[in-house]
C-alpha cells in the first residue's frame, strides 16, 4: 500500500536499487527468473517473473544472518540483559525496541532496508481508522473489537514496559523520538510484514510460538488464498519454492497463512475482493447459541437445566463468554465445539443426566470424522430439527449484528459506478462484510 513516494530516497539513490545492492551483500540470491517490481502487482511492491517458472523451484534464498530480530540487531545486549522486564504476552516487544533503533539509526547495518519505507503513513489498517470509521463500516465483522482491544495493549504496553526500557538507555533510544506514534506504526509494519517460524511439530504443544522476526525480500511478495510460492526455513537459510507453475509476467504470491478477509483486513490492512478468498469465515458469538437455546426454552425448569447445560460446556471448555464457532465456505471449522454444544444443548434431562454421571458419552459414535461431515455444507442439512433451529436462529441473530443489511451491500458491490465512487476504506470494509454474511445467509438456506 506504500506509494513510491513515499518511499525514502537514500542519498542520491533509488531505494529499490539500493536495498537491491544490500541484499547481495548480505548473501541473499535472487533466481534471474524472478525480480522486484511495483508496476504490473497487486500493491506496490511485488514479485513478478521473468520467465515461466515450474513447481518447486527456488525463487530466492535469504541467509539467517540477513533477518532482522532480537538474535542479530545491534542491540541484541541490552535487551538479552533486560530480558525479564521485557516479557510480555505478545512476545513482540523485543523485535519492536530492535525496530525502533535500527530505523532510526543512521548507521544501521539495516538501513539499505528499512529505507524502503520513510514513514509509515501508508499503512492503512483499521487502527489507523477513526473509532466512528470503523464501528460504522466494520459493525458486526468482528474487527472494531479486536482493534480496540489491540490499540489497549499497544498504549499499556508502551507505557509500562518500553518506556521505562528506553528511559534506562538514553544513549540507544530517546522518548522524545521513540514515542507512542512510531511504536503503533510499528506494530502495524510487524503485523503486515513480518514472519513467524512455525514450530516443529512435537513442540507445538509444549512451547510458546516463535517471536516474529523481518524478513527482508520475502517480505515483498504479496499475498492471495491461491498463492503460488512458500516460505521454506532450514537450518542455515529461507527458501521461497514455487508451489506450482508460474507463467512469465504473472505476479509471485506468498501466502501469509490461510486467512479470512477479516484477518487479512485487520493484520495486513487489505481484504481479496469477494469470493475469491476461499479462506474467508464467518464467527457465530457463541452467545448467540445461547441466545437462541434460550428462545425455545419453555419453562423455568428449562432454562435451569439450559443453565447447567452451558456450564458444564464452560467446563468442557467448549464454549467461552467471547468464543465464537468459525464457519468457512464449506461448513463448519469449530466442528468438535460445535457438535458438543448442539449435542449437549438438544438432551433431555435423561440423558443429560446420564452424560453428566458417566463424565461424557462413549465417544466412538462421535469421532472428528463424524462430526466433521455433520457440520459440513452436505451434512447441515441433515442435522436433528432441534439442532438445525439452534444454528439457524444463532446466524440469523449473528447477520443482524451487521450495520448494513445484506442486500444493500450487494447492490452496492454490483454497481460499478456506484463501487468506484467509494472511499478505499468503504470499499475493503464492503468485501469483508458482504463476504462474512454470504456465509452465514448460506448457513441459513442450509438450516431453514
Ligand atoms: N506490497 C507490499 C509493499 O509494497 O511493501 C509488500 C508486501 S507486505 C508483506 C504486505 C502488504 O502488502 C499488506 O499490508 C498490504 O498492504 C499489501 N498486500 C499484500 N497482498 C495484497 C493483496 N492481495 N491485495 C492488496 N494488497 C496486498
Amino acid at each position: 500500500m506504500a506509494t513510491d513516494a513515499k518511499r525514502l530516497k537514500t542519498e542520491g539513490s533509488d531505494p529499490l536499487q539500493s536495498f537491491l545492492q544490500w541484499c547481495e551483500g548480505v548473501g541473499l540470491k535472487l533466481n534471474n527468473k524472478v525480480y522486484i517490481s511495483n508496476e504490473g502487482t497487486v500493491a506496490e511492491y511485488g514479485m513478478l517473473a521473468k520467465e515461466d517458472i515450474d513447481e518447486g523451484e527456488l525463487l530466492f534464498t535469504i541467509p539467517r544472518m540477513a533477518l532482522l530480530h532480537q538474535g542479530t540487531t545491534k542491540v541484541l545486549a541490552v535487551l538479552e540483559e533486560g530480558k525479564a522486564s521485557l516479557e510480555n504476552t505478545s512476545g513482540w516487544v523485543p523485535l519492536l525496541l530492535a525496530l525502533m533503533y535500527e530505523y532510526t539509526s543512521p548507521q544501521s547495518h539495516w538501513r539499505p532496508y528499512l529505507s524502503l519505507w520513510s514513514d509509515f503513513t501508508a499503512l492503512d489498517h483499521p487502527m489507523f481508522w477513526s473509532k466512528d470509521e470503523r464501528d460504522r463500516l466494520l459493525k458486526g465483522t468482528g474487527i472494531p473489537e479486536a482493534v480496540d482491544t489491540d490499540l489497549t495493549n499497544i498504549q499499556k504496553e508502551y507505557k509500562d514496559i518500553v518506556l521505562p526500557f528506553i528511559t534506562l538507555h538514553p544513549d540507544l533510544w530517546d522518548p522524545e523520538r521513540h514515542t507512542l506514534d512510531l511504536y503503533r506504526s510499528l506494530v502495524a509494519f510487524v503485523m503486515a510484514y513480518s514472519f513467524q517460524e512455525p514450530l516443529d511439530e512435537e513442540d507445538e504443544d509444549e512451547k510458546d510460538p516463535n517471536p516474529p522476526m523481518m524478513v527482508p525480500i520475502a517480505d515483498m511478495l504479496n499475498h492471495v488464498s491461491n498463492h503460488n510460492a512458500n516460505l521454506e526455513y532450514t537450518p542455515e537459510c529461507l527458501k521461497m519454492v514455487s508451489v506450482r507453475s508460474i507463467r512469465k509476467g504473472e505476479e509471485v504470491f506468498n501466502t501469509y497463512g490461510q486467512m479470512a478477509n477479516w484477518q487479512l483486513l485487520h493484520m495486513y490492512g487489505f481484504a481479496e475482493p469477494y469470493q475469491s478468498n476461499s479462506n474467508d469465515t464467518a464467527d457465530i458469538p457463541m452467545s448467540n447459541v445461547y441466545k437462541a437455546a434460550v428462545q425455545v426454552t419453555r419453562s423455568e425448569a428449562e432454562q435451569r437445566l439450559l443453565v447447567e447445560k452451558w456450564s458444564l460446556l464452560c467446563e468442557m471448555e467448549m464454549v467461552g463468554d467471547k468464543g465464537v464457532f468459525i464457519f468457512g465456505k464449506s461448513g463448519s471449522l469449530t466442528d468438535t465445539e460445535m457438535y458438543t454444544t448442539l449435542k449437549i444443548l438438544c438432551m433431555s434431562v435423561e440423558e443429560f443426566e446420564d452424560f453428566r454421571e458417566n463424565e461424557g458419552w462413549e465417544e466412538a459414535d462421535d469421532d472428528e470424522e463424524k462430526m466433521l461431515q455433520a457440520l459440513s455444507n452436505e451434512g447441515l442439512p441433515s442435522l436433528p430439527p432441534l439442532w438445525r433451529h439452534l444454528v439457524h436462529a444463532a446466524a440469523r441473530f449473528t447477520l443482524d449484528s451487521y450495520g448494513e443489511d445484506m442486500l444493500k451491500d450487494k447492490v452496492l458491490l454490483e454497481d460499478k459506478d456506484g463501487y468506484a465512487k467509494l472511499s478505499s476504506r468503504q470499499r475493503r470494509a464492503l468485501q469483508v462484510r458482504y463476504g462474512q454474511k454470504t456465509i452465514l445467509h448460506q448457513l441459513l438456506e442450509l438450516t431453514k
